[in-house]
């Protein structure tokens, strides 16, 4: 497949190593910013807040 692999995620920071394989990579954490998406510099791997996920902002 050669689309950009999309996840909905559901809090706002997210951790990527690029899954098993070839595209696997050291283990990044990123920020979703203020469009509620990033993609990763690592594997181009985007993610996406969910519709109606309740995002908790305690801390
Ligand atoms: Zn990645």
């Amino acid at each position: 497949m050669s689309a950009p692999a999309k996840t909905e995620v559901e809090t706002m920071k997210v951790h990527c190593d690029g899954g098993k394989g070839a595209t696997g990579h050291p283990r990044v954490y990123l920020n979703l910013g203020n469009d509620n998406k990033v993609d990763c510099p690592y594997c181009g791997h985007q993610f996406v807040l969910k519709s109606g996920a309740k995002v908790s902002d305690a801390h």
